[in-house]
């Protein structure tokens, strides 16, 4: 979850590694640390609570010289977010420095077995177990770091990706990945290391990204040196990324979510780019065409996600049962992976995931592969572990997603599963043409749709302040807008700390209406549809007990304007292709309430971006 960076080469380390942390700071920002060796040997590490802002204060009057370091931001899993507990963390002689991304799942027995050495711990992380082990390991077998760190490895169960700095040896970084993404940056003469490769991209585009249990050494006078546990020799092709900075900048936007929000339009082309031909009345989806035998009969479909992917999952289940008429079930991968699932060769799980990273995701993929099913991702970040650990997948071509909190990759997901609903549906025979005509043109048309609808960013942003007295807020929808309620509830809830819930519109009289009352707004979608009628009744309901009501209602619906207190209205388009429209006021409703009370949207406290830890 954190974000890892290293340095090894002619530059002045401290620099690259800071900028490094601030583009890396939306992955965990609770603590930042940096260790730094100095040409004479010394090992400086400068650690601090809070952003990198408050490391750099920190340092500011420090020794940061060296051209070889490594810098950490912190998402803490074991120990409270304090400087102790701040990585990097050093072994008890004081010679090694490590930074991890992860969770060392024993470290505790670990721990007392070190205790029991005599080695004596700072901090109360799983981290330093790891680089105390793999000193003593150092120390005691008189082995050179290699040797240590790969023995330490083979003894530690859970999730990492790690960087060490030997005091001995300033031209050398040695690093390891397991479960957890680590990309290596080659330059001219100097490397880089980064949790993704947002630090690197602005030195070099050539880069390695490491598989699980693979170590690599990286030495001023080498090449780098990949090998596995055993000291097998691992060969790896450099990649070129296809990343350039103003996609991992701002661009004028005061933050990254608002800059996201405002993306879509641009990023829905892309995504649909070279897939839907509207002349040709195609949609073309290259992993449906490549696995036809895979994808064109399954028994079911198995949506397994987390967060906003498990929303999309849940619109996702509704496309593809509507379009292709295969059963679909939606699970939400932590739960998933540690049950039992009936599951066989002629299933297919589909897993999102923005970052490619979500550890429960993976697990879950490696649940279904184990029991044989056919695995199809629709990911982000290209090149990450869950777009190498399926079978097939598409991309949602949606460029870097740095907020916290998921907007467009949202929509990217819903546009993915729209195609891939469509495609499918085709070439099994069970979409009318007529329809399948209908929504192609429809779902190209969303981005000039989406872009009418930022247009009222004023108007929603003047409605948000009025709701920021609430404590509470319920979000209802109907059919292909429940998991829009959804989505938009967990915007709220996470970037304006305002407790929010999403129901299913007609659910609310089974319980939630108990909590109705002057002091709990109402987020209603209620569109013209077949069931436009009964979520007027509900509004009704709702006003009965004196709740302000805000609606997304379809353009010129009179009758919900004279209920409700505020209304945004959505430009008209297919039933189906709602949520991609709806979700947009949402965001910007959910941005909005948390600007008029200040919070700092791009990094809502407690949470992270790729969620890589249990
Ligand atoms: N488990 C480690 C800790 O709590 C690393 C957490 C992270 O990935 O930032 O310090």
């Amino acid at each position: 979850m954190c974000g890892i960076v290293g340095y090894l080469g002619k530059r002045n380390a401290y620099p690259v590694l800071i900028k490094g942390l601030k583009r890396l700071e939306y992955r965990g920002y609770d603590s930042a640390g940096v260790a730094l060796l100095t040409d004479e040997h010394k090992l400086n590490v400068y650690k601090a609570k809070g952003k990198v802002a408050d490391l750099e204060a920190y340092a500011s009057d420090k020794d940061i010289s060296g051209t070889v370091g490594i810098a950490h931001t912190r998402w803490a899993t074991h120990g409270e977010p304090n400087t102790a507990n701040a990585h990097p963390h050093m072994s008890s002689s004081g010679s090694l420095a490590m930074i991890h991304n992860g969770i060392i799942e024993n470290y505790s027995v670990l721990k007392k077995q070190l205790i029991e050495k005599g080695v004596e711990f700072k901090s109360s992380t799983d981290t330093e177990v790891l680089i105390q082990l793999i000193d003593y390991i150092k120390t005691t077998s008189k082995v050179d770091l290699l040797t240590a760190v790969r023995s330490a490895l083979r003894s530690v169960i859970g999730a990492y990706a790690i960087a060490i700095l030997d005091k001995d040896n300033p031209d050398e970084i040695i690093a390891a990945r397991k479960s957890s993404p680590l990309v290596v940056g080659i330059g001219e003469e100097e490397f880089f290391i980064g949790s993704d490769a947002s630090p690197i991209i602005e030195y070099t585009n050539k880069v390695v990204y490491l598989d699980d249990e693979d170590i690599v050494v990286l030495n001023r006078n080498k090449e780098p040196q990949y090998v596995d546990f055993d000291n097998t020799k691992v060969d790896h092709d450099v990649t070129e990324v296809d990343l350039n900075l103003a996609q991992i900048e701002k661009g004028g936007y005061p933050h990254f979510m608002l800059k996201e929000i405002y993306e879509q339009p641009d990023c829905l082309k892309d995504c649909m780019r070279g897939r839907i031909n509207v002349e040709a009345n195609n949609v073309t989806l290259s992993a449906i065409i490549d696995n036809r035998k895979h994808l064109i009969n399954p028994r079911r479909i198995i949506i397994v996600a987390c967060g906003t992917s498990w929303h999309a999952g849940l619109i996702g289940k509704q496309l593809i049962e509507d379009f292709c008429q295969i059963p679909v079930e939606v699970e939400y991968a932590s739960e998933f992976r540690y049950s039992n699932p009936v599951i066989n060769n002629q299933d297919v799980v589909i897993a999102i995931s923005q970052s490619g990273e979500t550890a429960d995701t993976l697990a879950a993929i490696e649940l279904a592969k184990s029991k044989g099913a056919f695995i199809y991702g629709i990911c982000n970040a290209i090149g990450s572990s869950i777009a190498r650990a399926t079978h097939t997948g598409s991309y949602i071509h949606v460029g870097p997603e740095i907020g916290v909190a998921s907007t467009k990759a949202f929509t990217g997901q819903v546009t993915v599963l729209t195609m891939l609903a469509l495609a499918l549906g085709k070439e099994r025979g069970t979409v009318d043409q007529q329809r399948y005509t209908t929504v192609i043109s429809a779902l190209e048309n969303i981005p000039s749709l989406m872009l009418q609808l930022l247009e009222q960013g004023d108007m929603i942003r003047d409605i948000s302040r009025v709701f920021t007295y609430a404590h509470n807020f319920l979000y209802l929808g109907r059919g292909y807008n429940y998991p829009v309620a959804l989505e938009g509830a967990l915007k709220l809830k996470e970037i304006s700390y305002i407790h929010a819930e999403g129901y299913p519109a007609a659910e609310m009289k089974h319980g939630p209406i108990a909590l109705i009352d002057e002091e709990m707004p109402v987020v209603v979608i209620a569109t013209q549809n077949e069931l436009h009628d009964k979520v007027l009744s509900n509004i009704q309901e709702i006003k009965a007990r004196h709740a302000r009501v805000i609606a997304i209602i379809s353009k010129g619906d009179e009758t919900v304007k004279k209920l409700a207190d505020a209304t945004i209205e959505l430009p008209e388009t297919e039933k189906c292709l709602e949520p991609l429209l709806a979700s947009i006021p949402l965001q910007m409703l959910a941005y909005y309430v948390a600007i008029a009370k200040g919070k700092d949207v791009d990094q809502p406290r407690n949470l992270a971006k790729s969620v890589t830890v249990e």
